[in-house]
C-alpha cells in the first residue's frame, strides 16, 4: 500500500447526519402511509450523571428523525427482578420496536441475565446471546452499534477488506470481539490484540486496517501505522478533564490513508446504527 501524504480525518459526524437523513427519509415515507412510527424504548436505572446524557442524546437523535422514544428512569434500589418485569412489559408492547438498557448497570443487577431477557427481535444493542450467537454464525442479526458503525464508516471510506491484515486491539463484547468477527466476514485476515498481547507495536504495523478499542490514552503511536493504513480509533479516556482517544491523531498524520477523530468519529456513528437497528426492527415488525 503506497504511503498517504494527506491522511483524511474521518468526518463521523457529517456520515452520522448523511445517515440520519437518509432514515428520516424512510420514517416519512412510513408515515406518509398512515403507519406509525417506529419506537425505542430506553430503560435507565440508577442516578448516574453520564448515563442520563448519554440517554437524553439518544432520545434526541430518535427525535429529530421522527423516531419516537420511550423512557423508563429506575431507582438505583431497583431489583434484577423489578428490572425483568419492566422488560417484559417492553417484550410484550408491539408498539416498542427496540429495547435499550443503559450500561452500566447497578451492583446486584447482571448486565448478561438483562441482555438475555431483552426480546432478540427488539435487541438494538446487539448483545443477548441469541444475537451473539447469530453474528459467530454469519446469520442475520442485530450488530452492536459501534462495531456496525465501524463497518459503515470503513464502506463509506471504500477501504478494502478483502484479504487485508485487520488488527483490533481490544476484546470486549461490545466492541473488539464483534467487530473482529465483522471484519472475517468481509474476508479480511485478523488479528485480535489485548492486554497481555506481545509486542503490540510490532503487531499493528502489519495492519492495513487498524482498530483500538482499548481506553488507554494514545497508545498508539504514529511510528505503530503502516503507511496507507486505515484508523479507527475507538478509546475514550479523560485526562485532566479532556477527553482524549487510544490513537495518537497527529502522529499518524502523513503515514495513515484515514483515521478517525476522537471526538466526531465513531461516537456520533454509534447513535447512528442504533437508530439503524430499531429502524429495522420495526420493519420486521411491521412485516
Ligand atoms: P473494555 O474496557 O471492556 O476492554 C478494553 C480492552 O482493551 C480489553 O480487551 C483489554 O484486554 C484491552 N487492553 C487494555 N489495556 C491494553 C493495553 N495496554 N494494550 C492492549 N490492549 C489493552 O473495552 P470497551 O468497552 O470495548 O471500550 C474500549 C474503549 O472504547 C473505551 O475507552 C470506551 O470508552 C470506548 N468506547 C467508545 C465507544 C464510542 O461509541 N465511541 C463505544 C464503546 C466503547
Amino acid at each position: 500500500m503506497p504511503p498517504s501524504p494527506q491522511t483524511v480525518v474521518v468526518d463521523g459526524l457529517g456520515l452520522a447526519q448523511e445517515m440520519r437523513k437518509e432514515m428520516s427519509e424512510v420514517i416519512g415515507r412510513h408515515l406518509s402511509q398512515d403507519r406509525r412510527a417506529p419506537c425505542l424504548a430506553v430503560v435507565l436505572v440508577g442516578d448516574d450523571p453520564a448515563s442520563a446524557s448519554y440517554i437524553k442524546g439518544k432520545r434526541r437523535a430518535c427525535k429529530r428523525i421522527g423516531m419516537e422514544s420511550v423512557e423508563r428512569k429506575l431507582p438505583k434500589e431497583t431489583t434484577e427482578a423489578e428490572l425483568l418485569e419492566v422488560l417484559d412489559e417492553l417484550n410484550s408492547d408491539d408498539t416498542v420496536d427496540g429495547i435499550l438498557v443503559q450500561l452500566p448497570l447497578p451492583g446486584g443487577i447482571s448486565a448478561n441475565t438483562i441482555a438475555t431477557a431483552i426480546d432478540p427481535a427488539k435487541d438494538v444493542d446487539g448483545l443477548n446471546p441469541v444475537n451473539v450467537g447469530r453474528l459467530v454464525l454469519g446469520e442475520p442479526c442485530h450488530v452492536p452499534c459501534t462495531p456496525a458503525g465501524i463497518m459503515e464508516i470503513l464502506e463509506r471510506f471504500e477501504t478494502p477488506l478483502e484479504g487485508a491484515q485487520a488488527v483490533v486491539i481490544g476484546r470486549s463484547a461490545i466492541v473488539g470481539k464483534p467487530i473482529s468477527l465483522l471484519l472475517q466476514q468481509a474476508n479480511a485476515t485478523v488479528t485480535m490484540c489485548h492486554s497481555r498481547t506481545r509486542d503490540l507495536a510490532d503487531v499493528c504495523r502489519t495492519a492495513d486496517v487498524l482498530i483500538a478499542a482499548v481506553g488507554v490514552p494514545k497508545l498508539v503511536k504514529g511510528d505503530w501505522v503502516k503507511p496507507g493504513a486505515s484508523v479507527i480509533d475507538v478509546g475514550v479516556s479523560s485526562v485532566d478533564g479532556e477527553l482524549v482517544g487510544d490513537v495518537d491523531t497527529e502522529g499518524v498524520q502523513g503515514r495513515a490513508k484515514i483515521v478517525t477523530p476522537h471526538r466526531r468519529g465513531v461516537g456520533p456513528m454509534t447513535i447512528t446504527l442504533l437508530l439503524a437497528n430499531t429502524l429495522s426492527a420495526y420493519e420486521a415488525n411491521l412485516a
